[in-house]
């Protein structure tokens, strides 16, 4: 079955049909611009062809399978589920200033086991394709659109990495770029990575607008190691490398989320500043959803703040970031746990 993102199906359909390509392209802005049904989408083709779009495109291949509204902030949890009966998650984040964002998907579960990530309990099922993780941002878009709003920021920090499913994060991305589809600048666009050095390398070098963020959470090998045990494979040193050749084309965003006596101590200080030291990355202080099945503690908010003035004190470009959606599990893979929890018994 052909989806909507299949460009090329979908061009020989138009052909059979002897579509005129103007048409078409009302059909894609109802899509794609408009954020519209796929009635309206339907009803600016000839009546004779609508038929033929009907039997053979999917219009949507995720199924919404619970919506989570925070009573405290914009925050949005969705949990969708795919056609194989698996449960992904994304978050669409309202920030009070700033543009509507959505935190995606890129594979079901997650492979790297980081200590401090629901998702990472979950293990490995899958990669999504191209058109699921496009899927979250059309759905997202229908949903806001009510709201006088729009998709305008797109991460990839929900759940799996996405450098681990390279061939259709990256293809996904064309899509969102494309001016005739999504036209969604690169520079709205944010794809994080634990640090795998040559697919940050690929993705640096053919998109180079497109902001790249490394989950650092901590510049000492033994520490990073324990919370991801991805490290083992790719050294601080190797990444740190990656990072140089990066930052040719830019800024990189450094994540370090914030555990309390884990890697807020002095030391972690002082290695997280000569590790960066010279690079002109953006570090983001990420608060620390807790949630039940770990023992980790977040670093308390006075602390966080210490921590974020004396790197700016240091000469690093800071930003202490501020939970969202905290009443709805918004963190990566928390909702989704509960649910295959609740399955289970
Ligand atoms: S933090 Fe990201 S990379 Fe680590 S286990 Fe969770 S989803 Fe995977």
């Amino acid at each position: 079955m052909i989806t909507i993102y299949d460009t090329d199906a979908i061009e020989d359909i138009r052909s059979r049909n002897a579509v005129q390509p103007h048409r078409m392209k009302l059909f894609r802005n109802a899509l794609f611009k408009n954020s519209g049904s796929w009635n309206d989408a339907l009803a600016v083709l000839p009546e004779e062809a609508r038929g033929d779009f009907e039997k053979s495109i999917i219009f949507q291949c995720l199924e919404l399978a619970e919506r989570h509204d925070s009573e405290v902030d914009g925050a949005s949890k969705l949990i969708f589920k795919t056609h194989d009966g698996h449960l992904i998650e994304s978050v669409v984040l309202r920030p009070k200033t700033g543009r509507t964002s959505i935190c995606i998907s890129s594979q079901v579960g997650c492979a790297c086991y980081c200590s401090f990530c629901a998702t990472g309990k979950m293990g490995f099922t899958r990669n999504l394709t191209m058109a699921e993780i496009l899927d979250q941002v059309s759905q997202a878009n229908r949903m806001v659109k009510p709201e006088g709003r729009t998709i305008r920021n797109v991460v990839f920090m929900g759940m799996g990495e996405p450098l681990l499913n390279t061939e259709q994060v990256l293809r996904s991305l064309d899509f969102m770029m494309d001016p005739k589809l999504f036209d969604l600048a690169g520079s709205r666009i944010t794809v994080s990575t634990v640090g795998i050095p040559e697919a940050m390398e690929l993705f640096t070098q053919t998109y180079p607008n497109v902001h790249l963020a490394l989950s650092l959470h901590s510049a000492d090998q033994e520490v990073r190691q324990r919370m991801m045990p991805q490290a083992r494979v790719f050294p601080l040193e190797r990444i740190r490398e990656t990072l140089v050749a990066a930052s040719a084309h830019g800024r990189v965003m450094i994540e370090y989320l914030m555990l309390a006596g884990v890697n807020d101590r002095d030391q972690d200080f002082q290695a997280l500043t000569d590790y960066l030291k010279g690079l002109p990355v953006h570090i983001n202080l990420i608060p620390y959803n807790e949630f039940s099945g770990s023992s980790l503690r977040g670093t308390p908010q006075p602390e966080r703040e210490q921590f974020a003035n004396r790197l700016k004190a240091a000469g690093f470009d800071v930003t202490l970031r501020y939970s969202m959606g905290s009443d709805i599990a918004a963190a990566c893979g928390q909702l989704v746990q509960h649910k295959q929890k609740d399955a289970s018994v």
